[in-house]
């Protein structure tokens, strides 16, 4: 399931695999973590169809098992290719298999989630708890709305220049906000 949306977008969703309602429809994020996904990006008046949406792997992890390492280094140059020809300014990695594997090197998801990072490659990255994790725990999924409003932030710091926009810089990386 190779992801849908806009390939004229400045912002990419990845998530970490599709599940059992993804892998019979094609669509990620079209099960109950996809509404609630859904209702996140109408909050940040952000359309479905205006972003582009996909995962770490491609294919159904059997059971619904976590991604094992070598499926997603197989999946990898798929997603890579995927940035490359979307080339978004901000990439927001659903969970912690998504930010593990494009935030590599960084602390985990409990540490780092809400924090925007400007990469190498230019790219912002934004790491958020995986909707399916915060969906049933009251404080997890208040976490997650409450980080998804920075998305408009960003994009907004994005679009300013250099001068008004605060940047820290961390040895290679730089941090947003
Ligand atoms: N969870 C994911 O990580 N991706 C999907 O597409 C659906 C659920």
């Amino acid at each position: 399931m190779p992801g849908e949306g806009s390939y004229d977008t400045d912002i990419m969703f990845i998530g970490e695999g599709p599940g059992a309602n993804e892998d019979e429809k094609g669509v990620p994020f079209c099960g109950a973590s996809g509404k609630f996904l859904d209702e996140m990006l109408e909050s940040v008046e952000l359309d479905r169809d205006k972003v582009f949406i996909t995962n770490t792997v491609k294919c159904r992890p059997p059971g619904n098992r976590d991604p094992e390492d070598d499926e997603k280094t197989t999946c990898r140059p798929y997603l890579e290719r995927q940035i490359e020809l979307i080339a978004p300014k901000v990439i927001v990695c659903l969970g912690r298999h998504a930010a593990a594997s494009l935030l590599p090197g960084q602390p985990s998801i409990s540490a780092i989630h809400g924090k925007a990072l400007k990469r190498p490659n230019g790219i912002v990255y934004l790491p958020l708890y995986h909707p399916a994790a915060a969906l049933h725990n009251g404080s997890l999924r208040s976490t997650l709305i409450a980080d998804f409003q920075k998305i408009p932030t960003i994009l907004k710091k994005i679009s300013e220049t250099a001068k008004t926009t605060k940047i820290i810089n961390e040895t290679k990386q730089e941090r947003l906000i």
